[in-house]
């Protein structure tokens, strides 16, 4: 990552002699020259090191002086096992003055880049990373652009996406079935710019894959674009040319700030002004919006000094993967996309805009991809190669290689059959980039996951099971590098629990090695099993009925009336006798239930909606004093968080018209109490002091900042995920981890 050639300027600028290679374990140099020369050089080496270069040690020692005349860049040494892949990265400062300078040969190229930045994960087809293995090989360098691929003084030395527009990719404008469109004298880009100001819906290609986008302060383009795709809540992400321009619409701290204009340029959830112009339509009902900078040269040409936002979000149809490769898209999306435009630099591998919160200054990942992936996480300790197949809803997969671990880009939901290709594609496109030959196989403890038959189908290797929230909390312990034991709170949706119950609620004590579930929220019935996540007025009925038996439907909440008369008596046999109602202990569908029964939804239109609704609401309101609830000892042995009383009392607070802001405000404050009760009482029994929290529901920043703070408040060294997600976007991690330690009992 333009490593080799910053230390040959460095080494030239103070005079040394001597030679830089890449090796396996990192960059090995000898310099000789004057020892002020050399002191000042081994400084800048760490102090003015390129913006993409990750220097984990930086380790020298004395050698005696040689013969040697000048700087050199030498060949790699052929022998692999360290290949390290960059996320793809933001054009850098260099490059985007460049963009915008008249006199540069660059001016206006949407496809300029240099070693500091550009495409890379995204372009890449094999190793060692060079241009022949890459989407650019058809392209040929022109004279200039290779002179200055081969000049070490160069910012563009060894660059392998150099190109210019005499000889690099190039745009297209088409219309939806595929034919360019006659531009006149003005570029596809501009024409591009016009048509999104009439309100057009454009596919545009970018560097993971095709984003949909429309002018976001057009009400009538933005409604188009939700009724085309079929997509009528979820909100969509924003693009906007500059901080400036979004703190007109959002409220922006320094940290997120920071997350937005870092290289990785993910989406940033921010909060929305109250008198903001962005289409109502963008993301109803909740109090964020989702926005990025933009992360290629083509975005920063589209928006600069053309539009306040625009609509950027996934090229796909609902559940299926994002379109990337240009045939695809052009047959996928031309019933949503009214034009194209579109480029001859094939996208090789997907890779979604990764999304991120700001929790207590740092990032919270709520999906880790592009600009990410594949950075490596440090292990706390090497281990034999894993591959870890993830879940099943926010699939990733992770490969370890020594005491690294490389997280998948989002792979989405494998129900999907177009997804589901994509994890075999994904698996063996890491396996050879990264050169990892796996030697164990994790999997998730669910036996109908499609994750746990892909692994099965595997040859030859031992493979684990694991626990699902298991590895959720081993997956906060490994980036955290921790060793020993700590307390996991895992606050989930659901996870197999191998008792023939859906865990999701859970206070595990252990480690990498063993755990034991101490405590977990009371198991009531899962009405309809997943129908339940689709429809939380199912679970509000399990919860109500769990506090007032029978006699439920007295109450006269509007959820309750809104279910027919005949059907009552289905749901009461269904939980009464269990009829597809398996027993749950998961927190989110006690998310679901509470927001049910304050009257926020009976049905939900994406996972997680009755959640983000419930938080942006308590958001409103101030700290309450906690409802009553009790822990009490199960029959396992393990304690019982039981929140019936809680429940109780939000239904009583929903009947006498109590502000549904400070009922949902209460319930994140009950919650937070009872987490920090439930772990004094394991702490007292186990004498440990440290927990991890990990699992779905902890993307609610509220319950977060609650559950850190009451937890910190009684001691305790509280611990949550910063590198990946808490969700099951980042559980192969931990898969990962826990089966390189034990792979060894499955043989
Ligand atoms: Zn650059
Ligand atoms: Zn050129
Ligand atoms: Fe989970």
């Amino acid at each position: 990552m333009g490593f080799r050639p910053f230390v040959f300027r460095l080494a030239r600028l103070h005079q040394l002699h001597g030679w830089v290679k890449n090796r396996p374990g990192g960059v090995l140099l000898e310099a000789q020259g004057e020892e002020s020369g050399i002191s000042a050089f081994l400084t800048a080496l760490e102090s003015e090191a390129p913006p993409l270069a990750d220097i984990t040690a930086l380790k020298s020692e004395e050698i005696s002086p040689c013969r040697e005349d000048g700087f050199v860049i030498l060949a790699s040494s052929e022998e692999g096992g360290d290949a390290q892949i960059s996320p793809d990265c933001d054009v850098c400062p260099d490059c985007l003055r460049e963009l915008f300078d008249p006199s540069d040969r660059r001016f206006r190229y949407p496809f300029i880049n240099c070693t500091n930045c550009g495409p890379r994960y995204s372009i890449i087809t094999g190793v060692p990373y060079d241009r022949p293995r890459t989407t650019m090989a058809p392209f040929t360098m022109c004279p200039d652009c290779l002179a200055e691929y081969r000049d070490p003084a160069q910012r563009r030395f060894h660059a392998q996406p150099n190109a210019c527009p005499a000889c690099g990719p190039r745009l297209a404008l088409t219309d939806r079935a595929g034919r360019a469109l006659e531009t006149g004298d003005s570029s596809p880009l501009q024409t591009a710019v016009e048509l999104l100001r009439r309100g057009k819906i454009l596919a545009i290609k970018g560097v993971g894959g095709y984003h949909l986008a429309v002018h976001a302060l057009r009400d009538d383009s933005v409604g188009e674009l939700r009724r085309r795709k079929k997509r009528d809540e979820k909100p969509f992400a924003l693009m906007a040319p500059s901080l400036t321009a979004i703190r007109g619409f959002a409220r922006l701290t320094g940290s997120e700030e920071r997350l937005l204009s870092g290289p990785e340029r993910p989406i940033v959830l921010v909060q929305k002004r109250e008198d903001n112009p962005v289409s109502a339509q963008v993301a109803p009902a909740n109090g964020y919006f989702g926005v990025m900078l933009p992360s290629t040269p083509l975005h920063h040409l589209l928006l600069r000094d053309n539009f306040a936002a625009l609509v950027m979000t996934s090229g796909n149809l609902s559940d299926e993967p994002i379109a990337f490769r240009d045939d695809q898209a052009l047959a996928r999306l031309s019933r949503i996309a009214d034009f194209f435009l579109t480029h001859d630099r094939a996208i090789h591998t997907r890779a979604d805009d990764s999304v991120i919160r700001v929790f207590q200054g740092g990032p919270l990942f709520l999906r880790r991809s592009r600009g990410y992936v594949p950075r490596g996480v440090a292990l706390p300790a090497s281990q034999p190669s894993v591959l870890a197949t993830g879940a099943e809803l926010k699939s990733t997969v992770c490969l370890t290689r020594g005491d690294r671990a490389f997280l998948s880009q989002h792979i989405g939901d494998l129900k999907n059959a177009a997804t589901f290709a994509c994890l075999e594609e994904t698996v063996q496109h890491l396996e050879r980039v990264l050169e990892i030959r796996p030697a164990i196989v994790a999997h998730d403890l669910h036996p109908d996951y499609l994750s746990t038959s892909f692994a099965a189908a595997i040859p030859g290797l031992p493979k684990v099971a694991v626990q699902h929230h298991h590895a959720h909390m081993a997956s906060c312990m490994a980036e955290h590098g921790l060793e020993g034991e700590v307390i996991g709170v895992i606050l989930d949706g659901a996870g197999y629990g191998g008792d023939g119950t859906v865990w999701g609620g859970e206070f595990l004590q252990g480690g990498y090695t063993e755990f034991q579930r101490m405590a977990h929220l009371l198991p009531v019935p899962l009405p309809g099993g997943d129908a339940a996540a689709r429809e939380p007025f199912r679970m509000a009925l399990s919860w109500l009925r769990a506090v007032h038996g029978e006699k439920v439907f007295d109450l006269p909440l509007p959820l309750l009336a809104a279910i027919p008369e005949k059907e009552r008596r289905i749901y009461l046999r269904m939980l009464e006798r269990r009829i597809n109602s398996p027993l749950t202990s998961s927190c989110g569908r006690l998310f679901d239930a509470v927001g049910a029964i304050i009257g926020l939804r009976n049905r939900v239109s994406y996972e997680g909606q009755a959640a983000i609704e419930l938080e942006a609401l308590a958001e409103r309101a101030t700290g309450q004093s906690p409802y009553p609830f009790s822990i009490v000892k199960g029959e396992a042995g393990a304690l019982q968080l039981d929140l019936r009383a809680m429940v109780a009392s939000i239904a009583e607070k929903a009947l006498d018209g109590t502000d549904p802001c400070v009922i949902a405000r209460a319930f994140h404050d009950t919650l937070a109490a009872a987490v920090a009760e439930v772990c004094e009482l394991i702490r007292a029994a186990s004498g440990t002091e440290r927990v991890v929290l990990s699992g779905g529901v902890f993307q609610n920043r509220l319950l977060s900042e609650g559950v850190h703070s009451s937890l910190s408040r009684r001691g305790f060294r509280v611990l949550s995920q910063r590198l990946v997600p808490p969700n099951d976007g980042g559980i192969a991690l931990g898969q990962a981890v826990i089966a390189g330690r034990t792979w060894k009992n499955y043989l």
